[in-house]
C-alpha cells in the first residue's frame, strides 16, 4: 500500500551529530519494513528447519549446504563489506572485490553502500550519541542494560537516523562498479536464497530438495548468522574482556568471535580498527584474518595492514598501570 502524506514531503533532516540523517518519512516507513521482514522470515524459516531436521528430512549434503553458505555470508561481510571497504585493511583486484560483495549483500544486511556507512559512524562514535548500534546510551541500572543490549542487537535497524554515505562513504561513492552493486543489492540478496534452492535440488533430483535446500542454506542460514553477527554490536559492546585501551565499551569474546570469523574480538578490532586481522595473539579465534592471510600466500589479496609490536604495546592494559 503506497500512501502520500505530508510528512512524506519533508526533506532528510540533518542532526546534531555530523554525517547522521533523518531520512524521509516514506524511506523509513521501506527501510523499517524490508528490516523487520529480514528479522523475522528468516526465524520462521528456522523453526520449519527444525521441524525438516526432526522428520530426517536434512541430509548430510544439506547440512554441508548450510556451512557452505554460512561460510559465504560470513566471509563476504567479514572480509568483503567489513575489512576491505570500511576499513581498507587490505588490497585485491577488481574482480575478488566484486565477489566479496556479492556474498556479502547475500546477507541481508543491507546495501553496500549504507553498510560502510553505518559501520564507519560506529567507528566515529563508539558508544556516544551518533553511534548507530550501542547498548550503552539506555541508563544504568539492570533493566536499562538489557534494553540497551535488545536495542543494539535488533531494532536499532528500525530507526530514523542513518549514516549518510554522502559523509561516510565518500571513497566509495567515485567507484562506479561498487555503486552499481549498491543499486542491484536486491538481485544479489535474492541470490543467496537462489543458490541453496537449486543446489538442494540437485543435491536431491526432486523440488522438495530444492525447498530444504531454501529453508536451510537460505533461511535458517540467514538467521543464525546474522544473530551471530547481531551480537558483535550488542554483546560484544557490554560483555567480554578489555586487554586494549579504547575510548569505547568494546569487548572481546570468544563465542561471538567463533562465530563471526573474529569479529567478536571487538575490543582488539577498535584498538586496531585498519588491521586485516582481528585476533593479535595466533590463539584468538580469527577464521576471516586467516582466510585474508592464505588469499595473500595466493597473491590474491595485498598490502596487508597490521599493528607493529610497539602499537600494540603503547596501548596494551598493564595490571600493573594505573590509567
Ligand atoms: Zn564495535
Ligand atoms: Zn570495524
Amino acid at each position: 500500500m503506497t500512501q502520500t502524506t505530508m510528512a512524506d514531503a519533508i526533506p532528510p533532516q540533518e542532526s546534531t551529530v555530523l554525517g547522521m540523517a533523518d531520512v524521509t518519512p516514506s524511506a523509513h516507513r521501506l527501510q523499517a519494513r524490508i528490516a523487520l521482514a529480514i528479522m523475522i522470515v528468516p526465524a520462521l524459516g528456522t523453526i520449519e528447519a527444525a521441524r525438516l531436521a526432526l522428520r530426517h528430512e536434512v541430509g548430510a549434503g544439506q547440512w554441508i549446504l548450510f556451512a557452505v553458505m554460512y561460510f559465504v555470508h560470513m566471509g563476504g561481510v567479514t572480509m568483503g563489506l567489513h575489512r576491505l571497504l570500511a576499513h581498507r585493511a587490505f588490497s585485491t583486484s577488481k574482480a575478488l572485490e566484486v565477489l566479496l560483495i556479492v556474498c556479502g549483500s547475500m546477507a541481508g544486511q543491507g546495501p553496500v553502500l549504507y553498510w560502510v556507512s553505518t559501520h564507519r559512524a560506529h567507528h566515529a562514535y563508539s558508544d556516544t550519541e551518533g553511534d548507530p548500534h550501542t547498548p550503552q546510551l539506555h541508563g544504568e541500572g539492570w533493566a536499562a542494560k538489557m534494553k540497551g543490549l535488545w536495542y543494539a542487537h535488533m531494532p536499532w535497524m528500525l530507526s530514523r537516523r542513518v549514516a549518510s554515505p554522502g559523509h561516510f562513504a565518500r571513497d566509495l561513492l567515485r567507484n562506479r562498479t561498487l555503486v552499481r552493486l549498491n543499486e542491484s543489492y536486491f538481485i544479489w540478496l535474492a541470490l543467496g536464497f537462489v543458490i541453496p534452492a537449486v543446489a538442494g535440488g540437485l543435491l536431491a533430483g526432486s523440488a522438495r530438495g530444492a525447498w530444504v535446500g531454501f529453508i536451510v542454506g537460505g533461511l535458517a542460514r540467514m538467521f543464525l548468522a546474522n544473530q551471530a553477527a547481531w551480537c558483535v554490536g550488542s554483546v560484544c559492546h557490554m560483555f567480554g574482556s578489555r586487554p586494549f585501551r579504547t575510548n569505547d565499551s568494546s569487548a572481546n569474546s570468544w563465542w561471538v568471535a567463533i562465530l563471526t570469523f573474529g569479529e567478536g574480538l571487538q575490543n582488539n578490532h577498535h584498538a586496531f580498527p585498519s588491521s586485516y586481522r582481528h585476533a593479535v595473539r595466533w590463539w584468538e579465534p580469527d577464521l576471516s584474518g586467516w582466510c585474508i592471510a592464505l588469499l595473500a600466500k595466493m597473491k590474491l589479496v595485498w598490502s596487508l595492514k597490521h599493528p607493529s609490536p610497539a602499537v600494540i604495546e603503547r596501548v596494551t592494559i598493564r595490571p600493573s598501570r594505573k590509567e
